[in-house]
């Protein structure tokens, strides 16, 4: 078995990036991605700090708009307005979830497309659901790029992604089904009403978890020698301790799956390097500049 080691190659994808910056910033062009939190959840806070973080080490200018939880949803559909506006930012991330006062919907329809580095915009979903993304999502992008790192060649293979969600499970199965580098897989998107999950995982070549069940996916679900990547981030209690597990049983798995993520240090940096890579590219469409993407 094999870890597929999410932090290494979300540093070569960094890495790149920073390249990508420096070119920018040759062409007089000072890339800048903009974070808006309206919540109060602590773990949002911390979220967005990370991207914050990210930007700063690879050269990417962090703008952070903190928009107050109480303050009524216009306040939250101007500052995207004010942004969607603002020639010096380039990407736009709305942390989510927001306060229930505000309109979800409406808020992924603000943001300009040409901006929106989640990949959430309707019309960038439709993109991406036409075999034409500008921008693929986050995660899903990293999951195909992890497959790609540990030589797994998707081309025919058998994909189950557990989970239909709007920002995993339904953007990593248009990546592993589309055409393209990454794609052509035979793929099967479980979910909550699937009546026998195992008969679809056990006949897996790519197992994607995501979702969101602490450690569901265990040894006598997945066949001998598959990829497992999971994607799952799950806070448990252990012997009187908090700590994070994925979807899979890692330690059950890891010995029956020929290559598995580990949690943390699998998708999760992934995620972060792509929202990067995502930042660099849309300041270099909206201002004409070539650059190297990793
Ligand atoms: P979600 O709750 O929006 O969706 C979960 C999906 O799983 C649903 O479609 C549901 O039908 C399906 N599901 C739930 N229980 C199931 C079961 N028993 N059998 C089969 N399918 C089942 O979650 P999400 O936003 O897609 O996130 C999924 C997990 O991935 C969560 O743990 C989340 O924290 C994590 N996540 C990680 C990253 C990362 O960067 N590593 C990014 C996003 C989400």
């Amino acid at each position: 078995m094999t870890d597929i080691d999410g932090s290494a190659v979300a540093a070569e994808i960094r890495s790149g990036v920073a390249n990508c910056v420096e070119t920018l910033t040759e062409a007089g062009v000072e890339p800048a991605l903009a974070t808006v939190l309206m919540s109060d959840d602590p773990a949002s806070e911390t979220y967005v700090s990370m991207k914050q973080n990210d930007c700063e080490e690879v050269g990417i200018e962090g703008v952070h708009v903190d928009v107050d939880s109480e303050a009524p949803a216009a306040e939250l559909y101007d500052t995207i307005d004010e942004l969607n506006a603002d020639d010096g930012v380039h990407g736009i991330l709305v942390q989510m979830p927001v306060v229930d006062h505000v309109d979800t919907r409406r808020v992924l329809r603000s943001v300009d497309p040409a901006k929106d580095v989640d990949g959430f915009h309707p019309e960038n979903v439709g993109r991406l659901v036409a075999g034409n993304p500008r921008f693929k999502p986050c995660t899903p992008h990293g999951i195909q790029r992890l497959l790609d790192a540990a030589g797994v060649d998707t081309e025919g293979a058998e994909a189950v992604v557990v989970g239909r969600s709007d920002i995993v499970g339904k953007p990593t199965a248009n990546l592993l089904f589309g055409r393209g580098e990454g794609g052509h897989a035979t793929t099967t998107v479980c979910h909550s009403r699937t009546e026998d999950l195992a008969e679809h995982t056990r006949r897996a070549d790519v197992v994607v978890a995501a979702a969101g069940v602490p450690e569901m996916i265990t040894a006598d679900m997945v066949s001998e020698g598959a990829t497992v990547i999971d994607v799952g981030i799950n806070r448990v209690e252990r012997d009187g301790e908090s700590t994070l597990v994925g979807d899979v049983d890692y330690e059950g798995v890891r010995d029956t799956a020929g290559a598995i993520t580990p949690v943390p240090g699998g998708v999760g940096p992934m995620t972060r390097a792509m929202l990067l890579y995502n930042t660099v590219n849309a300041a270099a469409e909206q201002h004409g500049v070539d650059v190297d993407l990793p």
